[in-house]
């Protein structure tokens, strides 16, 4: 028997274990610490319900539309942090964290990391780390989400939900673990989250005192700033996981099964290319055609005239003469 002077602290009891009350408090800590185990094997593909509650909470809290009602206050601030907060998604977490396809600051590596974080889709060395996995084996077994293996509803969000999937696997992205700003992120990812809304109950609270004829409260900019904003923020993200490996074009004949779509790319703000992305995964821009709409290259561009990003990976003109149409 072990005794407690010759743990390791990796061997230390989990809370509550071995106290005479023995609630589990483990599932409860996972909510703010990412780095608190998450699975064993057996259960490992099973959804945690428990752990996606906050995710299920974050759903169940749209409905509360209907006991808020809306105004354009509060509508227009849900476009707007939908519109900011995709562009973290598509050109950090994925264009620059996950491809490396420009070069920034420190600094403003971080502010788009903490955006891209309120976003609710977990820190940005997780996301990063499971985007290179799913390019490494897109549509294979090992893919964490291909639709074609294992169906729309898993691609779409249930593979998001298994106890595999909280984990981030840091050896996957070795060049960025490294900032110890960028290791808090994610592993208290839920910070930002939580801080956005706060802060649009607050503004909206100050809102009904300071400007009542702007017919806004605390409540509603709550549920359309947050709950409204970040869910559709989620789904339109994961469709390229799910709809745009389905539905769409195949300029270039991958080993995979990804699509262009038109219909993703303006919802993505570019990342509906997906075939074109999966052909040459290294480009800043991914609408490889003039009339291939790709916001998020303009947002660069402008970023990139501003002085906070450079080096911006251009698609290479042999890439530009392949392909079907
Ligand atoms: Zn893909
Ligand atoms: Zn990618």
């Amino acid at each position: 028997m072990t005794s407690p002077s010759a743990r390791t602290p990796h061997q230390a009891p989990e809370a509550g274990a071995t106290s005479s009350f023995a609630f589990p408090l483990q599932p409860f800590r996972r909510w703010f610490d990412s780095n608190v185990p998450a699975h064993d094997e057996e259960t490992a593909e099973r959804i945690d319900w428990l752990r996606a509650m906050p995710f299920v909470g974050m759903h169940v809290g749209c409905l509360s539309i209907f006991l808020t009602g809306v105004s354009p206050t509060a509508a227009w601030t849900a476009v707007a942090l939908y519109v900011l907060r995709m562009f973290a998604i598509t050109a950090f977490y994925h264009r620059y964290f996950a491809h490396r396809a420009f070069r920034t600051s420190r600094a403003v590596q971080f502010a788009f990391a903490l955006v891209g974080a309120s976003g609710a889709q977990r820190g940005p060395l997780w996301w990063a780390a499971h985007h290179r996995n799913h390019h490494r084996h897109a549509d294979t077994a090992l893919d964490p989400h291909s639709p074609g293996l294992r169906g729309f509803l898993w691609s779409h969000m249930g593979w998001f939900l298994t106890s595999r999937a909280f984990h981030t696997d840091l050896q996957r992205i070795p060049d960025f673990a490294g900032y110890p700003e960028l290791r808090w992120l994610d592993r208290y990812d839920v910070v930002a989250p939580i801080v956005l809304a706060t802060a649009l109950y607050l503004v909206g609270t100050l809102i009904a005192h300071v400007t009542p004829s702007l017919h806004t409260d605390g409540a509603q900019m709550l549920v359309w700033g947050f709950f409204v904003s970040t869910s559709a923020l989620f789904h339109a993200t994961v469709t390229i996981n799910s709809l745009a490996h389905r539905f769409g074009k195949r300029r270039f004949a991958t080993r995979d099964d990804s699509r262009n779509n038109a219909f993703l790319a303006v919802l993505t703000f570019g990342e509906g290319w997906h075939n074109n992305h999966h052909f040459f995964p290294g480009s800043a821009c991914q609408g490889f055609r003039w009339w291939e709409l790709d916001l998020t290259w303009f947002g660069l561009r402008a970023l990139a005239l501003c002085g906070l990003v450079h080096d911006l990976k251009p698609v290479p003109a042999w890439v530009l003469t392949k392909g079907r149409g």
